[in-house]
C-alpha cells in the first residue's frame, strides 16, 4: 500500500515546471556564476516594497499591545484593517463596502481555496482561460472539481464569448479569471467585462443556477500607459475578488491579501460566514496578524511600477530586435513571447545554449508560446540582449 494519497501522487509525478526552472536557475548560477545566467522564470517582483511598509511594521510592533499584535483574533482578520480596506475600495471605486465584506487572507491563493471550498461540491465545474496560473487546477482538484479550460484566443488574448459560453453548462460553479493577466500581460477592458457579464448572466438563467466570476487580482496596481483595470464587482453581481499585496506591494512571502464578498451576492450572509470557517479549518485559522495591521498604515503606496515599465520597454525593443513575435504587455511583469518551434524544446534550446531562462507556455496550458518575467535588474534584461538576438537568428528570425 501506497503512503503518498493518489492525489499526492499525481502532484509529485507533475511537479511545479516553474518552480523546476528555478532550482535549476540556482544550479546554473553555481556553475556558471550569477553574471552569466539570464534568469527570467520566476514572477518574483523585484522591484522593493515601499519603505513605508517597513516603517509602518516597525511602528506597529512598537504601538502595539504584544498580546493583541500576536494573539489570535476573529478568523476574518482583525476589524481595523477589514475596515481600512472597505473604506480604501470605496474611495477607489465609489462601492459601498464594510468590514463585514473583507476576509483577510494568506494571499491570494488562500482566498482561491477558500472560494473554492465554499463553493465546489466533487464533480462541479470551474471555467478558466488558457493560459492561466496552473495552480488553479489544483485548487479546484482539492474539492473534486472539474477545471473546464477555455481555448486561448491569440494572438488579443481576450476571452472569446462564443467559447465561453460552450464553456459554461449546468454544473458550472464559478468562473476564474485573471486580469492583468499572468502570463500574457493583458488587461480585460470594460467592453469585454461587459460581454463576460452578459454571457454568464443569460447562464444563469439559462440553468436556474448561481454562477460566480472569482477574480483573481494580484497584479490589479501593477499596469502601465494608465490603462484602467474595470472593477468587476459592478459589472456582475455575483463576483468575488481574491486580492493579494504580493505582487504590487511586492511582498510575496509575507502571505497577506483579502477576500472580498459584497452582499449583493447569492446567499451573501452564508458565505461570508463559509469565509471565516474556510480560512479555518483549511487550515490557516487567519491572516498573518503583523502584515495586517501595518497595511493599514501604506493603502495608496505601491511598488515602484515605472520600474517594470522600463524593463518592459526595454524587452520589447529586445524582442524587436531578434525578431520574436509578443503580446504587448498592459499590465503584470511578464511577457508572452511566440516560439518558433515546440514550446518546450525551445526553453531547452535558451537555457542549454544561452543559460536564458524562460517558461514553458505548456505550463500555462498554452503551448507555442513562453512567458518572459521581466521582475529582474535592468541590466539582466541589456546583457542577455545579444543572447535574445543570437536566438532568434538560430530560428531565422533576424
Ligand atoms: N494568482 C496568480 C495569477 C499569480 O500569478 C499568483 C502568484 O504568482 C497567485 C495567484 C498567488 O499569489 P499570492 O502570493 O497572493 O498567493
Amino acid at each position: 500500500m501506497e503512503v503518498i494519497s493518489k492525489e499526492m501522487q499525481r502532484l509529485l509525478a507533475t511537479g511545479s515546471t516553474l518552480r523546476a526552472m528555478f532550482e535549476e536557475g540556482k544550479r546554473l548560477v553555481k556553475e556558471y556564476g550569477a553574471e552569466n545566467v539570464y534568469d527570467f522564470s520566476l514572477g518574483n517582483p523585484s522591484v522593493p516594497a515601499p519603505i513605508q511598509l517597513d516603517e509602518a511594521m516597525i511602528e506597529v510592533i512598537k504601538t502595539s499591545d504584544r498580546n493583541y499584535l500576536h494573539g489570535y483574533m476573529s478568523n476574518a482578520g482583525y476589524e481595523v484593517s477589514r475596515q481600512a480596506i472597505a473604506d480604501d475600495l470605496n474611495k477607489r471605486f465609489g462601492t459601498h463596502f464594510g468590514m463585514r465584506n473583507v476576509t483577510m487572507t494568506v494571499g491570494a491563493a488562500n482566498a482561491l481555496v477558500i472560494s473554492m471550498k465554499i463553493l465546489i461540491n466533487p464533480g462541479d465545474e470551474v471555467v478558466v482561460f488558457a493560459p492561466f496560473f496552473l495552480e488553479y487546477r489544483n485548487y479546484i482538484a482539492d474539492f473534486g472539481g472539474v477545471t473546464r479550460v477555455v481555448p486561448p484566443n491569440p494572438p488579443t488574448f481576450m476571452p472569446d464569448m462564443e467559447e465561453f459560453a460552450k464553456a459554461i453548462n449546468e454544473k458550472t460553479r464559478a468562473v476564474i479569471i485573471d486580469s492583468p493577466n499572468n502570463p500574457t500581460g493583458v488587461v480585460y477592458d470594460e467592453e469585454t467585462i461587459k460581454k463576460m457579464a452578459a454571457v454568464m448572466e443569460a447562464k444563469q438563467k439559462e440553468y436556474g443556477t448561481s454562477i460566480f466570476l472569482i477574480s483573481d487580482e494580484p497584479y490589479r496596481e501593477v499596469v502601465y500607459d494608465g490603462v484602467e483595470v474595470p472593477f468587476l464587482t459592478k459589472y456582475y453581481r455575483n463576483t468575488l475578488i481574491c486580492y493579494s499585496y504580493s505582487k504590487a506591494m511586492s511582498v510575496p512571502g509575507e502571505r497577506i491579501g483579502y477576500l472580498l464578498m459584497p452582499d449583493e451576492v447569492d446567499e451573501a450572509d452564508k458565505i461570508i460566514a463559509a469565509s471565516s470557517i474556510g480560512i479555518r479549518v483549511l487550515g490557516c485559522v487567519n491572516a498573518p496578524s503583523l502584515q495586517q495591521l501595518a497595511i493599514t498604515y501604506v493603502m495608496d503606496k505601491f511598488s515602484d511600477m515605472n520600474i517594470y515599465d522600463k524593463n518592459r520597454k526595454l524587452l520589447m525593443e529586445v524582442m524587436d530586435e531578434a525578431g520574436f513575435e509578443y503580446v504587448k504587455p498592459q499590465g503584470t511583469f511578464y511577457m508572452f513571447v511566440k516560439t518558433p518551434c515546440d514550446d518546450r524544446e525551445f526553453v531547452e534550446y535558451a537555457k542549454n545554449k544561452y543559460r536564458l531562462l524562460t517558461s514553458a507556455g505548456a505550463a500555462f496550458d498554452c503551448p507555442g508560446y513562453v512567458r518572459i518575467a521581466y521582475c529582474v535588474p535592468y541590466d539582466r534584461i541589456e546583457r542577455a540582449r545579444p543572447f535574445f538576438k543570437q536566438l532568434g537568428a538560430d530560428y531565422g528570425l533576424n
